[in-house]
């Protein structure tokens, strides 16, 4: 059964270097996805680094941490019907040579790690990622 939930999105800095923030946003509401908040941050590296905590292990947690914050990014709440699936649908895989074509990372993304867009996981990743950047009241 189809649920009304709140994801969290992130168009990366490459994606805001590219100027596809509309292009993206497009894709989500053509999806029927509505933006729920949203605004321009530039994250320090710790910030970036708190925000992607769990890969803190990873070999790559370094550099994700300096790409993170390489550039401003757009960070959205999206809200819809199976919005966190549906966006991750919309996205692509991870690895841009494994994205279905027509999605976000298929079509823009040059490597595995600028890959323009973040989205939660899942409905425990979306309730500790959306707090991460919005207060409540930001939240429409
Ligand atoms: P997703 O963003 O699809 O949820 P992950 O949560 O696994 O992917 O990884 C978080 C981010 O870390 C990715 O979007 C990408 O920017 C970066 N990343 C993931 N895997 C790698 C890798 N093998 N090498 C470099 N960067 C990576
Ligand atoms: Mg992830």
């Amino acid at each position: 059964m189809a649920r009304i939930e709140q994801t969290l999105s992130i168009i990366k800095p490459d994606g805001v270097e590219k100027n596809v923030i509309g292009d993206v946003l497009s894709r989500f509401e053509a999806a029927g996805l509505r933006v729920a908040a949203i605004k321009m941050v530039h994250m320090t590296p710790e910030q970036a680094g708190g925000f992607y905590i769990v890969h803190k292990e990873r070999p790559f947690y370094g550099e994700l941490m300096e790409y993170m914050s390489s550039g401003p990014v757009v960070v959205l709440v999206l809200e819809g019907n199976d919005a966190i699936s549906r966006n991750r649908d919309i996205m692509g895989a991870t690895n841009p040579k494994e994205a279905a074509p027509g999605t976000i990372r298929a079509d823009h993304a040059e490597s595995i790690e600028r890959n323009i867009v973040h989205g939660s996981d899942s409905p425990e990743s979306a309730v500790v990622e959306i707090p991460y950047f919005f207060d409540d009241e930001e939240i429409f």
